[in-house]
């Protein structure tokens, strides 16, 4: 039978990697839940909407149709039905994206749409909240982490060439990052109690793959 699969925990810990591979691997369809609020945040920032305009959000939320597609580099993302997979990973909403993921209008809307995505199960969906808010009862939950500096060194080496930013400060953006997504108070990034702790920096992505998918069996 088909089961969700939830895989939550920090910035750059090898998530997304991870999830679509392991999808791959069952078969499942795999879902970017960082690619969600980093497309509305992109979409609110074309618009000089602030995080705190509640009212001018909820507008924009409810004229928004966001759709991940399988792509080229791993997924691609659409909102209303312009490609904006590139653009999400700009240093501007990078920076930008934990204050909008705080706010509640937008928790609301894109959790409702990812309840929606994993109905019929047979999903693997990564984010920061899955585990403990928006599939509470998936099958499998894994949390993965890295160490900090592990962390920003990966992401170091996949910077694209345009973003000049140095390895100290990249480590300090994903740190204050963290920060945000940890304090803030809506569904703040944590470990569900039934979740399966993964440290991956001393493994590698293939180890962390095999063993989400045997465990995905048991
Ligand atoms: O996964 P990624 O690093 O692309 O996520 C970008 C940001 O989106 C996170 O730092 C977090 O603020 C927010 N996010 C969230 N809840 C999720 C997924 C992402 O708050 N389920």
């Amino acid at each position: 039978d088909r089961i969700n699969i939830a895989i939550d925990g920090p910035a750059g810990a090898g998530k997304s990697t991870v999830a679509r591979m392991v999808a791959g691997q069952l078969g499942y369809v795999y879902i970017d839940t960082g690619a969600m609020y980093r497309a509305v945040t992109l979409s609110a920032q074309r618009l000089a909407i602030a995080f705190e305009q509640e009212s001018a959000l909820s507008e924009l939320l409810s004229g928004l149709r966001i759709k991940l597609e399988p792509g080229p580099n791993g997924q691609s993302i659409f909102v209303n039905g312009e490609d904006v997979t590139q653009e999400i990973r700009s240093r501007e909403v990078t920076r930008q994206v934990s204050y909008f993921a705080a706010s509640g209008v937008v928790r609301g809307v894109l959790s409702a749409m990812q309840r929606e995505m994993a109905a019929r199960k047979g999903v693997v969906m990564d984010g920061r909240d899955i585990g403990t808010h928006v599939l509470p009862d998936a099958e499998l939950k894994v949390f993965l982490t890295a160490s900090v500096k592990e962390r920003a060194a990966r992401r170091f080496k996949e910077l694209p060439a345009d973003q000049a930013i140095s390895l100290e400060q990249l480590e300090k953006e994903i740190a204050e990052r963290d920060a945000l997504d940890e304090q803030r108070d809506i569904s703040p990034l944590l470990k569900a109690h039934d979740a399966i702790e993964l440290d991956s920096s001393y493994m590698t992505i293939e180890e962390v793959v095999a063993s989400i998918v045997k465990l995905s069996r048991t």
